[in-house]
C-alpha cells in the first residue's frame, strides 16, 4: 500500500496519516482529513476516532461502551503511540 501522497493529491485530498514508528510489531495507523488532526483513542477497542473540530467541546469524546477516550493532537505535540504506548507517532503526509 502506498501511503505517500504527491503534491497534487495533498492539495485536493488533504489527507494525513499518522503511524506508529514501530511499524512491524505495532502497526497503528490513523487517517486524518487535514486540518482536523485531532483524534480520540479507545484503549479497549484499540481504535482511533476522528474528532469533528466544529463540534468538539472541552468535555472531549466518550466511547459508548468504555467511557472517556484519550485525546491526541498530532500537529501540536509529540505523542506516544496509543496502541503500544512505547514508540512515538510519526506523521506521513499532510496537505497544505
Ligand atoms: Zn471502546
Ligand atoms: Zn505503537
Amino acid at each position: 500500500m502506498d501511503l505517500y501522497l504527491d503534491a497534487e493529491q495533498q492539495k485536493t485530498r488533504r489527507i494525513a496519516f499518522v503511524h506508529c514508528e514501530d511499524e512491524d510489531k505495532c502497526g497503528f495507523l490513523f487517517e486524518f482529513t487535514y486540518p482536523n488532526c485531532t483524534f480520540y483513542f479507545c484503549k479497549e477497542h484499540k481504535k482511533g476516532y476522528g474528532a469533528d473540530l466544529n463540534t468538539l467541546t472541552g468535555a472531549g469524546m466518550d466511547c459508548e461502551q468504555h467511557g472517556k477516550m484519550e485525546r491526541y493532537d498530532i500537529l501540536q505535540e509529540d505523542n506516544v503511540c496509543p496502541s503500544c504506548e512505547k514508540d512515538m507517532l510519526a506523521i506521513i503526509s499532510v496537505g497544505r
